[in-house]
């Protein structure tokens, strides 16, 4: 290939970057200005016309799925293998080092990796055997912790509590313990990973002279979510002398609720000599509407770095806003439109469906399976086979079917309730031995005197348990079972105890089992409609995600859509509280970094935006009245299309600012009300003295008012 195929692709800037003989360069831009894909023309240009070897090149990128598709493209544009080069995230990079200098690293060839989950139960077991009280310090508190202090670079032994903290002092003990125990079993958690890659470094110098040596080339995608640790190591390895290319956008950070440090973009250029500031600032990916109604909505934050995104495309479509009543509604019309975009001759992957918290995800599902269109969970679980969702349910099988083996081992001891493997394996023993089930075995136990009373109180604590759930399944609805379930077995508090969103997002999954249960509707006589749920659930679950190979419409959180890019977005249940996220509006920070997820959202689309919300919407087990995010309020209403439904159940789209004939109101007009407070004028009838308008007023809801008595006031 010739060299001028690499760089005719690019414009002058993104060319200029690519060819950059710099030492170090900053590439800070918008979305969807080239920032990736001067990353990726950047290693096809050194190995081509630079001669530089692919074993010389290491890239850090976000996510697994961006490194594949970095990979593709490389071996794409230079058909050559790309195996010999380093393209991975932090994570995966961390681990390929230790894999290669385990003995440097002080672990075992076979170091055996935690992952969360793994990590919590260790965390746990040190607490006990530390003789400190669970509810007193939980946890999921000490892992947060421990993970924090890695992830800024800290070992137990560089913690100071501060003078009488007890907290940090019993957390750092913790820690400590945990510390010898993982470097005793050579256990290594996700931030040990990059704690220990770093500390490789640190203490093996000639080991990173290799390094520095062999790697001509250091890229970093995402370089605004970086955290401490991640940049450490970043700067140790490049030394004085490997040249590191970082390309990211400070109005993209949005893991600071995860230790992501955007401060350091401006220490970048200070602690990096030399380093050239690259600014692209035309944008390919989206057309002029999407990208004036991005450009607004980030322009609301204060003390970004600032920049001026344009883009020479089509002014494209308006932006579809559609109220949906109600969740249903909204996912039902989110469907028609996945329908119709498909029917055009679309490919169903080219629609991303972004939310803001994972228990949005059952609703959509639900209609994708009724519907039969295949779909894919990207970064995350599908709903009911969640964790926490899958134990939930296990108590209910257990309810209607005592023999479910699975779901007893399950859930015996989870939350935990003091029954230990020791406990269990007796009463697999019993049951071997008389070939009766678990259930069983538990009365086998106390008739035999078969353990030690205090499991045996245990045990017998768990039977009652599910023996009390039962005795309410004939006389409660199966909505309140399933909320008595979570809350009976102990499940909800357990999630909410644990530090950080992701307990908080068990908590709503929980919650949201509740609303599923709900809507579910059993058929009448023959087998309980709890049984029948049980059963629905565990279908839905069996039923395979559809492959990576089959075309299918991506679901995922904004959070797991970062970098990514589809010809038609939709963006849903854009309420208040949900997004932004209820947790993050007392802060002024986080409401921010919650504004810049909804740049990341917007900014994904290429061709068509939609974006939905519902005007009631059951969530995490109760029904709320969100007024609709103030994140639509902040793109300009003549960039949107308002279609809505009747109660007649009519579309019809309405044209914003289309005026109220005699009158001086216009449709999507902010007014105020004396009583209702401010709000946006929707829809009206009549004309003149007699027009009667809808209005949907930020706090109160839409309401109904004749003009001549309104007295609306023109904000
Ligand atoms: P994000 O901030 O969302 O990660 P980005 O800055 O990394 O975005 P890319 O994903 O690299 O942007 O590019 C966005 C889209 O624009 C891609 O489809 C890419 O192929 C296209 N693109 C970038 N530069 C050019 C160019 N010079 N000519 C044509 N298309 C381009
Ligand atoms: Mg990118």
């Amino acid at each position: 290939m010739d060299v001028s195929e690499i760089l005719s692709p690019l414009n002058d800037v993104q060319r200029n970057a690519v060819a950059s003989e710099n030492p170090s360069m900053l590439v800070l831009a918008g979305a969807g200005s080239g920032k990736t894909r001067v990353l990726v023309h950047r290693i096809a240009w050194l190995i081509r016309a630079k001669n530089i070897s692919a074993h010389s090149i290491l890239a850090v990128t976000f996510t697994n799925k961006a490194a594949r598709e970095m990979r593709t493209r490389i071996e794409e544009m230079l058909q050559i293998p790309s195996h010999g080069m380093w393209v991975g995230t932090f994570h995966g990079l961390a681990h390929r080092l230790l894999k290669y200098h385990w003995r440097e690293a002080g672990l075992v060839e076979n170091f055996q990796i935690l992952d969360s989950d793994d990590q919590l139960r260790l965390v746990k077991r040190v607490i006990r055997g530390l003789d400190l009280d669970e509810s007193r310090w939980p946890p999921k508190q000490a892992q947060w912790f421990i993970n924090s202090q890695k992830d800024e670079g800290l070992r137990a032994a560089d913690v100071t509590a501060p003078l009488g903290d007890l907290y940090v002092k019993t957390m750092t003990k913790i820690y400590q313990e945990y510390e010898q125990v993982c470097s005793r079993g050579s256990l290594v958690d996700f931030a040990e990973l990059l704690l220990a890659a770093y500390e490789l470094f640190l203490n093996r110098p000639e080991l990173l002279g290799h390094y520095q040596e062999r790697f001509d080339q250091i890229l970093v995608d995402e370089f605004q979510d970086t955290n401490t640790i991640q940049y450490l190591w970043l700067k140790i390895l490049s030394g004085s002398n490997v040249p590191v290319i970082a390309v990211g956008d400070d109005d993209q950070s949005i893991y600071g609720w995860r230790g992501a440090k955007i401060q350091n973009i401006q220490s970048f250029s200070e602690e990096f000599p030399g380093t050239e500031v690259v600014r692209l600032e035309q944008n390919y990916r989206s057309t002029q509407t999407i990208l004036r109604a991005a450009n607004a909505v980030i322009d609301v934050n204060k003390g970004r770095l600032g920049k001026n995104l344009w883009t020479s495309g089509d002014e494209g479509q308006e932006i579809t806003l559609f109220a949906g009543f109600n969740e249903q509604d909204e996912a039902r019309y989110i469907v028609e439109q996945v329908q119709g975009w498909i029917l055009e001759g679309q490919e169903r992957s080219s629609i991303g469906i972004l939310y803001r918290s994972n228990a949005q995800s059952r609703v959509l599902e639900d209609a994708f399976i009724g519907e039969s269109i295949p779909y894919r969970i990207y970064g995350g679980q599908r709903f009911y086979e969640r964790m926490e969702i899958r134990n939930a349910l296990a108590y209910m099988r257990l309810v209607v079917n005592r023999a479910d083996d699975a779901a007893f081992e399950r859930i015996i001891n989870t939350p935990a309730r003091g029954i230990g493997n020791k406990t269990i394996e007796v009463l697999r023993d019993l049951a071997r031995q008389y070939n009766t089930t678990l259930w069983e075995a538990i009365t086998l136990a106390s008739d035999h005197s078969a353990l030690a009373t205090r499991s045996l109180t245990a045990i017998a604590g768990f039977k009652n348990l599910i023996d009390e759930i039962d005795s309410e399944v004939s006389s409660l609805a199966l909505e309140e079972l399933a909320d008595r379930t979570i809350k009976l077995s102990g499940l909800i508090a357990y999630h909410e105890k644990e530090a950080g969103e992701k307990g908080q997002a068990r908590v709503e999954n929980l919650e949201e089992l509740v609303s599923a249960a709900r809507e579910f509707s059993p058929e009448v006589g023959g087998i309980s409609p709890l049984q029948q749920f049980v059963d629905a659930a565990a279908l839905e679950a069996g039923d395979s995600q559809a492959d990576d190979y089959e075309d299918s419409v991506q679901l995922m959180t904004l959070h797991s859509a970062k970098g990514l890019e589809f010809p038609l977005v939709i963006l849903a249940g854009m309420e208040e509280n949900l997004f932004p996220h209820r947790m993050s509006l007392d802060e002024p920070g986080r409401l921010e970094e919650e504004r810049r997820l909804c740049y990341v959202g917007i900014t994904r689309a290429m061709k068509n935006l939609i974006i939905t919300y519902a005007e009631t919407r059951r969530l995490h087990g109760s029904e709320s009245f969100n007024t609709p995010s103030r994140f639509i309020r902040e793109i300009p209403p003549e960039l949107l299309c308002e279609v809505r439904v009747t109660k007649s159940g009519v579309k019809y789209n309405k044209f914003p600012q289309a005026s109220i004939p005699d009158t001086n109101f216009d449709l999507g007009q902010r007014v105020y009300h004396q009583i209702f407070g401010e709000g946006v004028v929707l829809n009206f009838e009549g004309r003149g003295d007699n027009a009667r308008v809808e209005v949907n007023f930020d706090i109160e809801g839409s309401k109904w008012l004749v003009l001549q008595y309104a007295n609306l006031q023109i904000v």
